[in-house]
């Protein structure tokens, strides 16, 4: 029950301690006996059924329906021509098919449970923290390892991970929406309740599964795992499926296509064949119906790019490993797809853009202009003014507002260098602080003269741009509000000048040129007021009251330097025509300023649109100036939403950024929600697509090159598969059609290829090049392309074409080389040898070709390793194949002389050359 209990009884009856939280060892004991902090959904799919499902794609149906046909032709050599060599061929034949689906399904099984092991253990990195006291220490814990009587503590943005009883709070609201429906955030308190209130009551509890909307609370945890509320009804949370990426799905309706057009190949193939056989000798028997099946069978196979959907989805997976590699978090594969195609990436300034290391270097107080010195957060620095010195009775309420109004900190740590401890912002003002003697411990600690207490605290919110405190200085009570200069004026009645408070009208103008300086200097700006208020209002006012007719005390500039490597990924992003928006809750001059050192615009007088403009414009409006507007200021979560929408409705495939707790519907619109991993809120990590490991614009850039790398390696690589898949066919079809008669020893009837020799294709001298193009490295251009087009198929832009002439090439080269070969006198099982190898090393001298969106002459065919590997794995076992008697027996292959293995090496490399070679002549030209 917990909530009608009272605080002390529960960390008693949880054998707890408030002040020191469990010891490690405590916590390990009871991770044992409750077990792990998990809601355990409903049961996986059983492995069996994961592998059986394989069976159902279209295409394994065709090669099993060829199974079938090759046994009944077996059987029907066997039992009633008595054909003993024919017989023992489609033996071969049904069983190596088998092989291969077996092989598949296996190949896809493994792949689809090593695809969802490597992104579970990519989410890992990316799994929910919480402040935990432990052995005497808050330290960041897992969620899943916590523990009943664990004390944790959730700030705005967390998660809250287990049931917990509420300790202490401060403003603390809560979403609960997943339990109670709620859309409204719940105010929590810590005081026992009647036994009866229902769960929506329960305002001195807190539910795993919630998230933290704003202040700040600490509470010890009555329930985890199955035992909470979540755990209960987790019965009823559907399971995430696993969702085909885009051009997964474009796979499978190509191979779908193509199946339908194997079928009417195969279909067409039967009835000429058959209608051939009758014309040509006035009967069909039996034999000739078996042989024309087996021909049949053969062309289904050659038709069908079997290995596609499996390298597809490894390739994808390589992908996401090497996004990670590069600092770049991502939940699914589909985001490896969408980074590639990215227009617009809309970032925030702070932290992404910016260095997130802010130091106030100016300030306005009392009608005066300081200027600060130091060096990082040390706290020592000068403080001047240009018409006297620094004088600590001018600023004397303004530092003391700045440091009380303020949760920062900052530590020396054991190099003797401080580290800071907070929001940047505040840190800049507790440096600034110390500089000028006030120190905030020492103040609350009531060692300045002062006697100060601190009463309740309103954390800052991106919404509000605001933070506030009420405390009591020396008998009075006083709020003290800090946030973004305009919207402080708008609630303030007076302006200290002089140690005198003037009518804001009076000196507005003034404090508004004053910040408009700090602003163009590219300085963050910051007010800082206070307003004396009466013991009741300090208690019962809600915030909002207490945060008007302020007195504005001061104006802080805060430096926070640009990161410098940012300039040049904005500069690679524009030449890979990827725009690039700043999209910031700061001052309009401030984000210019730094936008322009950045790069982002490069026009003085360039637009930025401010929240408060968007505020007047219908969607429409908006819609017409979001393709050429670069920087948006002072905007709210909500904002960042309309600008989303507005570019998605021009076809632009948008990447956003964002941190705070606010962000996660503005992340979710967009195509790729981009979180930071160390700055970012839990909650913003949770609905982001990617995550940035270490923060960095820098990473996003390349997360997009990654992107199209990966993207681009797909496309090589079907293009090397269909061109394979239609060689095959042509070399067959050609044979089908043209040759009527016998042609030296080799008869009319002999394909050009046997069953084996295609599958070996496919699976050997096809499969493995492909797969090692899925690691190629980028290509030099990549980035200087227009981001591709995702409406349109992957076949569109020359690629169909590209396909159809190198795959007609490549057949027809080997149909020359069978009618040479059977014309020079060769045996049948020779000539289909040479037109074997033929293409084999046609198809392995392309590869090198396929890699590159131009031409064979622009890539050093040596930088990838893999690719050498694989293509000099697949070289050798072919030869090997013709070589050995087993493979012989198999495959129907003879072993050759030198000089033909020679020539059927080198030769099929022509058509690759040539054609490539046109190609570049062609471009230079052009050019
Ligand atoms: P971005 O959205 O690019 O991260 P930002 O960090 O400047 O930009 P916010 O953090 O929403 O945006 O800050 C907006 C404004 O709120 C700042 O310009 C500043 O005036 C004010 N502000 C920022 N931090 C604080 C704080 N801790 N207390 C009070 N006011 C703050």
């Amino acid at each position: 029950m917990y909530y009608d209990q009272d605080k002390k009884t529960i960390i008693s009856t949880l054998e707890s301690n408030r002040s020191k939280g469990l010891t490690s060892e405590e916590a390990a004991k009871r991770l044992e006996e409750y077990g792990v902090n998990e809601v355990q959904q409903k049961k996986e799919r059983p492995a069996w059924r994961i592998f059986l499902q394989t069976f159902k794609d279209p295409l394994v149906i065709v090669l099993m329906g060829a199974v079938v046909l090759s046994l009944f032709s077996a059987s029907y050599d066997f039992f009633i021509t008595d054909n003993m060599a024919h017989s023992r061929t489609s033996l071969y034949e049904a069983i190596a098919i088998g092989i291969l689906i077996l092989g598949n399904a296996a190949l896809a099984f493994w792949q689809e449970n090593s695809a969802k092991k490597s992104l579970a253990a990519l989410q890992q990195l990316a799994e929910h923290q919480t402040m935990t006291l432990r052995d005497n220490d808050w330290q960041k814990v897992p969620g899943k390892k916590l523990v009943p009587g664990d004390i944790l503590s959730v700030k705005m943005g967390d998660f809250i991970d287990a049931d917990v009883r509420w300790l202490k709070v401060a403003e603390l609201q809560v979403s609960e929406t997943h339990l109670t429906g709620e859309a409204d955030a719940i105010s929590k308190q810590t005081d026992e309740l009647a036994a009866d209130s229902a769960l929506a009551e329960r305002s001195n509890m807190g539910y795993a599964g919630s998230t933290v909307v704003n202040g700040n609370g600490i509470g010890i945890v009555v329930a985890t795992g199955q035992n909470t509320e979540l755990g209960k009804i987790a019965e009823m949370l559907t399971q995430v499926t696993d969702q085909k990426t885009p051009l997964q799905q474009t796979i499978n309706r190509l191979t779908k296509r193509l199946l339908v057009i194997s079928a009417c190949l195969a279909t067409f193939t039967l009835v000429f064949m058959l209608a051939k056989e009758f014309v040509l000798t006035g009967q069909l028997t039996i034999e000739t119906v078996a042989s024309v099946i087996s021909t049949t069978i053969i062309l289904a196979v050659a038709s069908i790019p079997d290995a596609l959907p499996v390298v597809l989805s490894i390739v994808l997976t390589i992908g996401a490993r090497l996004l990670a590699k590069n600092n770049g978090l991502i939940k699914s594969l589909s985001s490896v797809e969408t980074l590639g195609a990215t227009t617009f990436i809309a970032s925030d300034k702070t932290g992404t853009l910016t260095r997130n290391q802010m130091a106030v270097v100016r300030f306005y107080a009392n009608g005066q202009n300081f200027t600060v010195e130091g060096n990082g957060y040390e706290p020592v620095g000068e403080i001047t003014t240009a018409d006297e010195e620094a004088d600590e009775v001018s600023y004397h309420d303004f530092m003391l507002a700045a440091v009380l109004n303020n949760e920062a900190s900052i530590e020396e740590n054991e190099d003797g260098r401080m580290t800071p401890l907070g929001n940047p912002t505040d840190v800049a003002l507790v440096v600034l602080g110390e500089k000028a003697g006030f120190k905030r411990s020492q103040l609350l600690e009531n060692k300045k003269g002062h006697h100060i207490d601190l009463l309740r605290v309103l954390p800052f919110d991106s919404t509000r741009k605001m933070m506030s405190v009420v405390v009591k200085q020396d008998g009075q009570y006083k709020v003290l509000t800090k946030g973004a200069p305009d919207v402080i004026l708008q609630r303030t009645e007076t302006i200290q000048e002089d140690n005198q408070r003037v009518a804001l009208k009076d000196a507005k103008a003034t404090v508004e040129q004053q910040i408009l300086d700090f602003a163009n200097d590219a300085l963050r700006t910051l007010a800082i007021a206070e307003r004396d208020i009466s013991l009741d209002e300090a208690e019962n006012a809600t915030m909002d009251e207490l945060e008007q007719k302020l007195n504005l005390i001061g104006i802080a500039g805060i430096i926070d330097p640009p990161r410098e490597e940012v300039r040049q990924s904005i500069k690679e992003l524009h030449a890979a025509s990827v725009s690039v928006v700043m999209i910031t809750g700061d001052h309009a001059a401030t984000a210019r300023a730094i936008a322009l050192r950045l790069g982002i615009i490069t026009d003085q007088a360039a637009q930025v649109i401010e929240g408060k403009d968007m505020e007047q414009m219908s969607d429409d409006d908006l819609y017409k100036i979001v393709p050429d507007c670069r920087v948006y200021a002072r905007v709210t979560p909500e904002h960042k939403q309309r600008i989303i929408r507005q570019l998605q409705r021009h076809g632009e495939v948008v990447g956003m950024t964002g941190d705070g707790v606010n962000d996660a519907s503005a992340l979710r619109a967009a195509n790729i929600g981009i979180a930071m991993g160390i700055n970012g809120t839990e909650v913003t990590k949770d609905s982001a697509d990617l995550v940035l490991l270490d923060d960095k614009f820098t990473t996003i850039e390349r997360s997009v090159e990654a992107g199209r790398t990966i993207f681009s390696n797909i496309r090589n690589f079907i293009r090397q598969e269909l061109i394979t898949n239609v060689a095959e066919v042509l070399a067959l079809l050609l044979g089908i059609l043209l040759i009527h008669r016998s042609i030296g020893n080799v008869s009319a009837t002999t394909p050009t290829l046997t069953t084996l020799m295609v599958m070996w294709v496919n699976m050997i001298s096809d499969s493995l090049p492909a797969l090692a193009l899925g690691y190629d490295e980028p290509e030099a251009d990549l980035m200087e392309a227009k981001p591709r087009d995702t409406k349109k198929s992957i076949l569109a832009d020359g690629m169909l074409r590209r396909i159809i002439v190198r795959g007609s090439v490549m057949g027809f080269t080997v149909f020359i080389a069978f009618i040479w070969a059977a014309s020079s006198g060769m045996a049948a099982e020779e000539a289909q040898t040479v037109a074997f190898l033929t293409l084999v090393f046609g198809q392995l001298w392309h590869v090198f070709d396929a890699r590159s969106s131009t031409t064979l002459f622009r890539r050093n065919p040596f930088t990838n390793w893999r690719l050498l590997t694989a293509v000099s794995f697949a070289a050798l076992s072919s030869l090997l194949a013709t070589l050995l008697p087993f493979f012989n027996e198999l495959m129907g292959t003879v072993p050759l002389t030198a000089p033909l293995y020679l020539a059927v090496i080198l030769l099929p490399s022509l058509p690759t050359f040539i054609i490539s070679g046109i190609k570049e002549v062609w471009l230079r030209l052009r050019k």
